[in-house]
């Protein structure tokens, strides 16, 4: 364990980039999206008119937002679960126009052009995973509850029973989430990592999830951590701990629309592409 924690503290990070000109402000991942043309993975910036939680808004409310960020993103359709801190992970393929809501899950799954995955975060970790060789896709929600239960190793199982991914294909980015100074959390949590000292401390998620795709055999190299921590930063993002859980919800996107341009190395135009 203390071998593979320090493999994970050497691996790379990136500073989600702010897009102030977008009607949603947004942080995106210019590494990807620069690498694999037509891929978009970001999260929206904390706004009052950009709040993406489902329960603090009408679902009328939460729907337009959706609609009106994935076309501001050029996609034609969105796909979001109800999210209850499992590890359930849903195939989010069937939603060619619109929304698609496939029942409660904290993971989507995706190996299509033009759907856009999105999970809601504030403090938990979005984990966006590609699969560029089968131009697949996940994105998870992964709470304390999620990653000690298995969420990221369900994702990169479920990719691979589905599309045939391999976790040596994959490319690994955990999103802005409260950083490992900020969480303060109770022995029982950290002994839920495997903690058996019987103490209260402070949880880094993000070095739990590094921990756990580097034991999965997702190359080191092909994961990045944002240095975004949403209570931090909290004039940027929402954080449910820093605001004693008054905080909306950032939107966390991940998909895989035309290349624009004809640029080449995108996957071709609306096929389903299975190995
Ligand atoms: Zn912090």
């Amino acid at each position: 364990m203390t071998t593979v924690r320090a493999a994970s503290a050497a691996l790379a990070e990136e500073s989600e980039r702010r897009h102030p000109e977008e009607p949603f402000p947004q942080y995106r991942l210019r590494s990807w999206e620069a690498a694999f043309p037509g891929v978009i993975c970001g999260v929206t910036e904390a706004r009052e008119d950009a709040d993406f939680g489902a329960s603090g808004n009408s679902a009328w409310t939460f729907l337009q937002r959706v609609e009106g960020l994935s076309s501001q993103l050029g996609f034609p359709a969105a796909a979001w679960a109800r999210q209850v801190h499992g590890v359930e992970v849903r195939r989010a393929d069937d939603v060619a126009e619109g929304f698609m809501s496939p029942g409660e899950a904290d993971g989507l799954l995706a190996c299509r052009v033009g759907a856009l995955l999105i999970v809601t975060v504030a403090d938990c970790v979005p984990v966006f995973i590609l699969d560029p060789k089968r131009s697949a896709m996940a994105l998870l929600h992964a709470g304390w509850r999620g990653a000690s239960a298995g969420i990221l190793r369900r994702g990169v199982e479920a990719l691979g029973t589905e599309y045939g991914c391999r976790p040596q294909d994959l490319h690994i980015h955990l999103g802005p989430a409260i950083c490992g100074r900020c969480y303060e959390v109770g022995r029982e949590v950290l002994a839920s990592f495997g903690d058996a000292t019987g103490e209260a401390g402070r949880l880094d998620l993000r070095d739990e999830l590094l921990d756990q795709a580097l034991a999965l055999d997702v190359p080191g190299g092909q994961m990045s951590r944002s240095t975004w921590c949403t209570s931090c930063d909290r004039d940027r993002f929402h954080s449910h701990r820093g605001s004693q859980g008054a905080a909306g919800r950032m939107a966390a996107f991940l998909g895989w629309r035309d290349p624009v341009d004809g640029s080449p190395g995108g996957p071709a135009g609306g096929q389903i592409r299975l190995p």
